[in-house]
């Protein structure tokens, strides 16, 4: 028997789906713990992305295979991968939580693109706390879809790969399945990361996850006078852009931890959000908050304090407090200005005006007081103005009113706004920031409800609208309706 070499073994195996590179684990054992994912009995697919396989490099056919169901359930290793679940900290609901850490995911390494690939759901660590390291099919199926439509909207996220299930009980209120999303992004350092060592007073370690986000991530920040600061202004220019589109497109993500806040100003852990319905500013979607602490409208500030924390984290590295807070004061014109800015576009401005900001809150004042459809209302008023803003055209937009009245007030403002526009084209303009379709708890319930029955046809659906909501996709209108009545008893907790 011949006894190949090293290079022959390599050049016998099959090729590696995916090839890595070494990431977040140059920062050493200080910062993450080595371990296999646990496995899952008899896991089947649920439903894969092609646009993430396409941005990993991956194979149509491997993402076909066994090997890759097998992998990215966490029952078989990928040839070079060495997993790892890494240790952070954060507030939760504004009180210091201490360690909390990757409790259910598990990094399977960086790829050559790149990017980070990680296995939510895929067992315990030694961050598990009290947790089971699962994930269940509902949960895991809403992250699934979200975070592919987040991306189809154009708003920064995580992506999501692929999520597979098993029959493997999962206790929550109730006896679950179990499923694994695998999440894709260049980064899953939260900013309960940088807490951590600033809490344990591990400066250097502290030091090394700053230089090296700032290496891979933020590199023109090496040059700034203040680097460390540098850091902090853009990761608040990210995070307030990010805020601003949320609130664009009434998007409620309901667990605001700093261990939630992503360092590259992605939204990240989907757990209880929502796409608005009926417009509600003080809208909260998650049922463990009682105090309200993540409504809707209250995004913005837990944004700016979140950042705070940050701030306070870095503040060893940048050592002047004065400087700490002019980058912070950075939210305070990004935010306004990302979210004005959004606010025109879906109105079909073309350009700004000094008294924008009347028209702005005025808009979202008759929005609240009518509950009017958020998503619903854009859309009508962006076919509206396509189609002239004419009496006749504006009237699929003021049947939204029940206070007919009030519409009509908003839209002689409006309209004298609009007076010389190019309707056709800023009617355009809008249908492209405008969705059609969001991901609408009860949509999100019915692919479960059928998911739960082993038929994943809703979930393909969705995706496909999602991914491209903007689009017209004909024949799908039951898809932008408005939610029917049994969507408000939808109750969405922490528990996933
Ligand atoms: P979340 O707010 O859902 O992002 O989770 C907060 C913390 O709890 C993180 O450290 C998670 O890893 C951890 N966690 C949540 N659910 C579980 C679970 N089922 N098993 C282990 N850890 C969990
Ligand atoms: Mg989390």
């Amino acid at each position: 028997m011949r006894l190949p070499t090293d290079a022959a073994d390599a050049a016998l195996a099959e090729p590696a789906a995916l090839a890595w590179q070494e990431g977040f684990a140059r920062l050493g054992p200080a910062f993450y713990t080595r371990l296999q994912p646990t496995p899952l009995p008899a896991p089947y697919w649920v439903s894969r992305s092609e646009r993430v396989a396409a941005s990993l490099g991956l194979e149509p056919a491997w993402l076909a295979s066994d090997e890759a169901l097998q992998a990215l359930t966490g029952n078989q290793l990928l040839p070079g991968s060495a997993p790892y679940a890494s240790v952070y900290s954060g507030h939760q609901f504004g009180v210091w939580a201490g360690q909390l850490g990757d409790g259910r995911a598990i990094m399977l390494g960086e790829t050559d693109a790149g990017l980070e690939l990680q296995l939510k759901g895929a067992g315990r660590t030694p961050y598990s706390r009290g947790g089971d390291g699962r994930a269940v099919l509902r949960s895991s199926i809403r992250e699934f879809l979200c975070s592919e439509a987040m991306a189809g909207l154009g708003i920064p996220t995580t992506r999501a790969l692929s999520v597979t299930g098993s029959d493997a009980p999962i206790q929550r209120e109730t006896v679950e399945t179990a499923a694994v999303v695998a999440r894709v992004a260049p980064s899953f350092i939260r900013f309960g990361h940088f807490e951590h060592f600033a809490a344990s007073g591990d400066h250097a370690a502290l030091r090394a996850l700053a230089d090296y986000v700032i290496d891979r991530h933020y590199p023109h920040c090496r040059a700034a006078e203040h680097p460390y600061a540098a850091l902090l202004q853009n990761v608040t220019a990210r995070t307030a852009a990010m805020a601003a589109q949320w609130q664009a497109v009434g998007f409620c993500h309901g667990v605001m931890n700093t261990d939630n806040m992503s360092i590259l100003g992605l939204t990240i852990d989907y757990g209880p959000f929502q796409f608005l319905d009926a417009f509600d500013p003080g809208h909260v979607c998650n049922h463990s908050d009682s105090q309200g602490r993540y409504a809707f409208n209250r995004q913005p500030n837990v944004a700016y304090w979140n950042l705070f924390c940050l701030g306070q984290a870095l503040l060893p590295l940048i050592e002047d407090q004065d400087v700490t807070l002019a980058a912070l004061e950075t939210y305070k014109t990004a935010f306004p200005a990302a979210l004005e800015s959004a606010l025109r576009a879906k109105l079909g401005l073309a350009n700004p005006r000094d008294d924008d900001r009347t028209l702005f809150d005025a808009t979202l004042q008759l929005l609240a007081a009518q509950r009017t459809d958020y998503t619903i209302f854009w859309r009508r008023l962006s076919h509206a103005v396509a189609q002239g803003a004419t009496a006749a055209t504006l009237e699929p937009v003021r049947d939204l009113f029940p206070d007919r009245g009030a519409f009509d007030t908003w839209s002689a403002t409006y309209l004298q706004r609009l007076a010389g526009a190019d309707l056709p084209q800023a009617g355009a303009s809008m249908l492209a920031v405008n969705p059609k379709f969001v991901l609408r708890n009860h949509l999100a319930e019915q692919a479960i409800q059928q998911a739960k029955a082993k038929d994943f046809s809703e979930v393909e659906r969705l995706l496909c609208l999602l991914q491209t909501p903007y689009d017209e996709h004909p024949g799908s209108e039951a898809y932008a309706d408005f939610p029917p009545d049994w969507a408000s008893s939808i109750e969405i907790s922490c528990s996933s």
